[in-house]
């Protein structure tokens, strides 16, 4: 890299990896299944697709308020609209706590195996990234709890945590955010909450409604399938909103993204499809790896499989590459180790089941 002698950026930012996303063509391949990036394999609703079309005569006009929008989160979710701010996908959101809570000799923690946004964010805000040890590939509350200090000023749980599809329950969340220290604010990362059963919620939408230092963010790009229009959300207490809503520029979020993501949220029962046909297809893949000898499969509350193949998984992957299949190595992650594959839809799920069948035993 090159590096100019006077003229530098602030620390921590030439340490940032530049993020590489999940790969979505193979080479020499005609066609392929991307399952890297656990995108919903059944795109938008609808009606989604309707509004962003029916837009398209707009596309000189700055984005409006985001009102509409705060207002159909509310209702779907039965929240206060005015706490809650829209980011440009949450990845965003992330960012901006980031940059508004955190600087130098400041503490960003995260458990060992999660979201690779959080150590972005943190380097690019001249952070100490502190990445704390998990157990058993899921989030340790011990752990984080004894990693608090003076110096810590945000905390990153992603739950589901994306690559490893475990969770904790809402006690867990409670027991930390009881535990912060005062200057700390507790981040929820809830960008597959949409997957989980009614039963299965974390109570984070409730955890932010209720205490001033915890704040949750969703996201458009997973079960709503919009990805492209980059829309998240973050629900919190007010003292922060504010905050955010200084940080984040004016028209961060664009027209066309406000529009569709109001149709979508309009349409929970395409939401519902989409959580119950993943977790069908889920589950059936889940057991199908298991069965294959020398892979096995974290179980996962998310719309993606982190799978184990050892030593073969170079092999592994391009096995599933050689099908034209994509799914999405993890060792910058620091799991070597694993793959993780997105749950398509049933065809591409099927292939996937085959394609492991058919990868010769070591
Ligand atoms: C995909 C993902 C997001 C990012 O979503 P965008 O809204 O598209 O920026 C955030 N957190 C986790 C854990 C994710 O897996």
């Amino acid at each position: 890299m090159t590096v100019h002698p006077t003229i530098q950026p602030r620390p921590g930012i030439l340490d940032i990896a530049p993020y590489v996303g999940g790969a979505s063509t193979i080479e020499g391949a005609n066609r392929s299944i991307k399952l890297s990036a656990n995108e919903n394999p059944h795109g938008p609703s609808e009606k989604a697709i309707e509004a962003y079309r029916a837009m398209s005569g707009e596309l000189g006009l700055y984005p409006e308020d985001h009102t509409p929008l705060f207002d159909a989160i509310a209702r779907v979710h039965g929240l206060d609209a005015k706490r809650i701010v829209l980011g440009n996908g949450s990845d965003e959101l992330i960012a901006m706590l980031c940059k508004a809570y955190a600087g130098e000799g400041d503490e960003v923690l995260f458990s060992a195996h999660g979201f690779l946004m959080y150590r972005l964010s943190a380097l690019g805000a001249s952070a100490t990234p502190v990445t704390v040890p998990e157990q058993d590939l899921c989030l340790d509350v011990d752990a984080m709890i004894g990693a608090l200090n003076a110096r810590t000023r945000l905390v990153f749980v992603a739950n589901p945590n994306n690559p490893t599809g475990t969770m904790v329950g809402r006690a867990e969340l409670e027991r930390l955010a009881d535990a912060l220290p005062p200057q700390a604010l507790l981040v929820i990362d809830s960008a597959y909450a949409e997957y989980l059963r009614p039963e299965e919620d974390d109570g984070a939408l409730e955890l932010a409604a209720s205490r001033e230092n915890v704040v949750t963010t969703r996201t458009f790009s997973k079960i709503y399938g919009l990805g492209a229009l980059r829309i998240g959300w973050m629900h919190g207490p007010e003292h922060v909103c504010a905050v955010m809503h200084r940080v984040r520029g004016p028209f961060n979020v664009t027209r066309p993204a406000l529009v569709a993501g109001l149709a979508a949220m309009a349409d929970q029962a395409y939401v519902d499809h989409c959580r119950v046909t993943n977790e069908v297809w889920r589950d059936w893949l889940t057991k199908e790896l298991n069965s294959v000898e020398g892979l096995s499969v974290t179980p996962s509350k998310g719309n993606f499989l982190l799978v184990h193949a050892g030593d073969r998984v170079a092999a592994f992957d391009a096995h599933l590459k050689s099908r034209g299949l994509i799914a999405r190595l993890v060792g910058g992650y620091g799991l070597p180790e694993h793959i993780r594959i997105s749950i398509g839809d049933e065809t591409a799920c099927r292939l996937v089941a085959e394609a492991a069948r058919a990868f010769p035993a070591a």
